[in-house]
């Protein structure tokens, strides 16, 4: 049987066309199945969206450190909590998708969505960048909390950083670090001359200046390089992370304080396209996820720290040090004149430092008589039993 020439031409076509409003019907039934499921059956319960987002979340840190590794876990997992599922955050240790100090990059030129790391390790890239991390002689936690929140330091941020697609948030906190690991006793400004040790930021710029040598590596490296000799002695943070690395092991002398980072914040770095990308509650739990891990890394130095020290006092025979007070006088000066040079040659770093020197003189003035003042009231002694004499 022969076609008529309007069938043989036109029939194939109205075919396909039949076939995709079946498929476009289909979707549609699908999507609004999907709704009913998404808006759940209580009375007035909020209307979401079903789809779910998987990111990508990359760090600086080996996988599941304790406390500075556990910080981007802990983020990830209240962010699938509170989006019930809808954003799903999967967590990369440094080396394992991108190099630990890669994260900036990757964040920014979009390979992954999210990143955890310091922004003083991009002083190279943004000058201004190390004071959202920590500079000698600056912020403790609660004072850089409450300049980034409160003070006009997150908006400055976000300026820095906007040039490379990153939105920033506060991501954890160390707490005052430890001044390093040596071989040899530190009593005066001299032994620091020649001594090659590794300390990122504006800290190892002050150590350059009196003398020494620094450089920047990964915490993975650090353990091999001082039992080799490639370094001298390394700082990294506390006794909580420092015992897991087993510097006890490579190093005799434990120093205290660290005056190059007296409240290191961490930062929670996201791509700006993915984060726009997210429906305005998923924004927010984004927010609040990464306020809460940003308290809550405090929160587990400060339990710990003290344990890990009496550990490494007690059973690795560490050797525990106080920087003597002419040493950090000197390495206070060179650490203002340090920063007075970062600003001289960057517009933007120089606009931070404002808001950063003001904030800092003003909650100096009233620390001194809160909590400085508080912290030496507690250490008075008293005696111990008046009713016995
Ligand atoms: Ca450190």
């Amino acid at each position: 049987m022969s076609q008529s020439p309007f069938e043989t031409r036109y029939s194939p076509v109205i075919i396909l066309g039949l076939l995709a409003l079946l498929v476009l019907v289909a979707a549609l039934w699908v999507r609004d199945r999907a709704d009913l499921v998404a808006r759940g059956d209580g009375e007035g319960a909020m209307e979401t969206s079903a789809t779910v987002y998987h990111w990508k979340l990359v760090t600086a840190w080996p996988k599941n450190f304790p406390g500075i590794g556990q910080g981007p876990e802990t983020f990830a997992s209240l962010v699938g909590e509170m989006s019930n599922g809808r954003l799903q955050i999967h967590v990369y240790g440094g080396g394992e998708i991108v190099p630990a100090l890669g994260v900036f990059d990757a964040v920014s030129q979009g390979v992954v969505e999210v990143g955890h790391s310091g922004a003083y390790y991009w002083t190279g890239k943004a000058p201004a960048s190390v004071f959202f991390t920590s500079v000698p002689f600056g912020f403790t936690a609660q004072e850089i909390n409450a300049w980034i929140h409160y003070g006009g330091g997150l908006e400055l941020w976000r300026e820095v950083y906007a040039p490379y697609n990153l939105i920033p948030f506060a991501g954890g906190n160390s707490g005052v670090q430890m001044a390093g690991w040596f071989n040899k006793e530190i009593n005066s400004l001299e032994d620091l001359r020649g001594l090659k040790m590794r300390m990122p930021g504006l800290g190892g710029e002050v150590l350059s200046r009196a003398g020494g040598t620094a450089v920047t590596m990964p915490a993975s490296e650090l353990y091999t390089s001082l039992q080799t000799g490639v370094i001298d002695a390394t700082e990294w943070v506390g006794p909580y992370n420092d015992l897991a690395l087993g510097f006890s092991e490579v190093a005799r002398y434990y120093y205290y304080p660290g005056w190059h980072e007296p409240g290191s914040m961490l930062e929670i770095i996201v791509n700006k396209d993915a984060y726009e990308s997210l429906p305005k509650d998923l924004q927010a739990i984004v927010t609040t996820a990464a306020r809460a891990a940003n308290q809550d890394m405090l929160d587990d130095y400060t339990a710990h720290n003290n344990a890990a020290l009496k550990d490494l006092v007690e059973n690795y025979g560490v050797q525990l040090r106080k920087l003597p007070d002419d040493v950090l006088i000197e390495l206070h000066r060179a650490s203002d004149e340090a920063i007075a040079d970062l600003v001289a040659e960057d517009p933007m770093a120089r606009k931070v430092y404002q808001s950063f020197r003001r904030f800092l003189d003003d909650v100096t003035e009233y620390h001194d008589i809160s909590e400085r003042a508080y912290i030496n009231a507690r250490a008075l002694p008293y005696q111990a039993d008046k009713s016995a004499d």
